[in-house]
């Protein structure tokens, strides 16, 4: 029954794959050079509900809490910053080879597949250890545990494996050309850095008062060498990035804040609170005072969303430091300066993408009147990020009926997206925009000319109602908010 499952989910996984190539919503990038492993480019629907995503993520962020704002950085930053913020000498993954095979994998990704295929005690006894040794940074001990398990490369079948060495994720480039002097910098590998050295520059110009948040999104880049699952580990993505700067000492009621915030804002988008878990790290970085993952159920398995992570003063301490520019604030209330601490929510802006891929997609019977059945693949997305909300389809290409629906459009596309269809039966019609995650289908009649109402069919329910054509645009507006 188990492994039935795991198939079905495996296949749905590809569905979903296939399907948003065929509908537009994600291409393998640089596709006529036989692509480019891990980077992908969004299409026409994809680019729509990613960003619709991006702004219902800073909308809520920065609109709806009146100590948030935001700001866009660049990608470029000083070198030093990224020795200040420990991904020079830090932001690494053990590694290790298959020698028969050349093949590279991360150790905790081998360590994890090996124990999927144990039973659960000892899986959890054989995770607990990798834990504990992933913690104490013992690359040998890791290797001895690999050799111990007899965990064999799934390509070469052998255990014939390199040493475990850490490998880091920047990927560097020169800036300036090459007759100037060249100097090499970092693309980053997450937006946070860019507010935390813009921190000052924020408080007094935007005249921030603690508590108050700074939130960006933008392109982050990590040479990931276990690069897989289509766009749930890529090498260039995006983030949505909130740093939330507070007084030492209300950390504690600060990060409860947020971790439930941030559950409620993933519970607002309409999936069943069972798809969530939070998950605490076992494995905490030196300064941090906690941390857990908001992970969601894809269909191979639950996988991490988010982070909120409780970050001391830690990382303006050390801009601080490598700067020798004061990040300080002084708080009026209690008249004291201090570094701030820092509580930060950090959700990837693709991973949500194919969270709401995975969870719309749904391949369906449909009994028809003659006692037959149909079946139909819908993306039922939440209206507020659907990419597009409403498709005015006129019944015939004749008769007056298009200039209606051209009108209706007009009408509504300031307000939200539409799409125009005349071609093919209207039953097509239905199925492409159910293909597409259209929530809401008019069809313009001969009814409509002669009493100005239309028929407007709900993706997800497929149930129609008549409603005056002058009324469409405050129905839809009224859905999708
Ligand atoms: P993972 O353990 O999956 O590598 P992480 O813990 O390194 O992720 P963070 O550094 O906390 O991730 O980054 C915050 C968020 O950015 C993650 O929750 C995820 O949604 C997103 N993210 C990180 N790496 C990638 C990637 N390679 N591709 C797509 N999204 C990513």
């Amino acid at each position: 029954m188990a492994n039935k499952e795991t198939k079905n989910e495996t296949n749905k996984f590809q569905a979903i794959i296939s399907h948003a190539k065929e509908y537009g919503f994600i291409f393998q990038s640089s596709e006529i050079y036989d692509g480019l492993s891990a980077v992908y480019d969004y299409g026409p629907w994809g680019s729509e509900l990613k960003k619709n995503i991006r702004d219902y993520w800073w909308k809520s962020m920065t609109r709806m809490h009146d100590n948030i704002v935001g700001i866009d950085a660049a990608i470029f930053m000083h070198p030093t910053t990224w020795k200040a913020s420990g991904h020079v000498d830090g932001f690494s993954d053990p590694m290790i080879d298959n020698k028969d095979s050349k093949k590279r994998y991360r150790v905790d990704h081998l360590i994890e597949g090996y124990a999927d295929t144990l039973d659960k005690d000892a899986a959890e006894a054989l995770l607990a250890r990798m834990n504990q040794l992933l913690a104490a940074d013992d690359l040998d001990g890791l290797k001895q545990l690999i050799l111990d398990e007899k965990i064999t490369c799934s390509v070469s079948g052998t255990s014939n494996w390199t040493d475990v060495r850490q490998f880091n994720l920047m990927f560097s480039t020169q800036l300036g050309s090459v007759s100037e002097e060249a100097s090499e910098i970092y693309l980053r590998p997450e937006t946070a850095q860019g507010i935390f050295v813009n921190f000052l520059n924020v408080q007094k110009t935007a005249r921030m008062k603690i508590p108050f948040g700074i939130a960006q999104v933008g392109k982050a880049f990590r040479n990931e060498i276990v690069a897989r699952q289509f766009i749930f580990r890529m090498r260039e993505f995006e983030q949505m990035e909130m740093q939330f700067f507070i007084r030492p000492g209300t950390e504690e009621e600060w990060y409860a804040y947020w971790k439930e915030e941030r559950m409620n804002w993933h519970l607002s988008l309409g999936f069943s609170p069972d798809k969530y878990r939070f998950h605490d790290h076992d494995k905490l970085a030196f300064y941090a005072k906690a941390a857990v993952d908001i992970e969601f159920e894809f269909p191979f398995g639950f996988k991490e969303v988010e982070g909120i992570h409780s970050r001391t003063d830690h990382d303006l301490s050390q801009h601080q430091k490598f700067s020798k520019k004061k990040l300080q604030y002084f708080d009026t209330e209690i008249n004291q300066n201090y570094v701030p601490y820092v509580i930060e929510t950090s959700i990837g802006l693709d991973r949500t993408v194919l969270m709401v891929l995975s969870e719309a997609y749904a391949e369906e019977d449909i009994p028809k009147e003659d006692g037959t059945k149909d079946s139909r693949v819908v993306l039922r997305i939440p209206p507020r990020v659907a990419p597009i909300k409403l498709a005015v389809l006129p019944l015939t290409k004749k008769d007056g009926l298009p200039e209606i629906a051209r009108d209706l459009i007009k009408e509504c596309r300031e307000d939200f997206y539409c799409f125009y269809e005349e071609k093919d039966a209207i039953g097509k019609r239905y199925r492409r925009m159910d293909a597409l995650g259209t929530p809401y289908c008019v069809t313009i009649d001969y009814q409509t000319k002669e009493d100005q109402t239309v028929t407007i069919r709900d993706r997800d329910s497929m149930t129609q109602e008549r409603i005056p054509l002058d009324k469409v645009k405050e129905w839809v507006s009224l859905r999708i908010r």
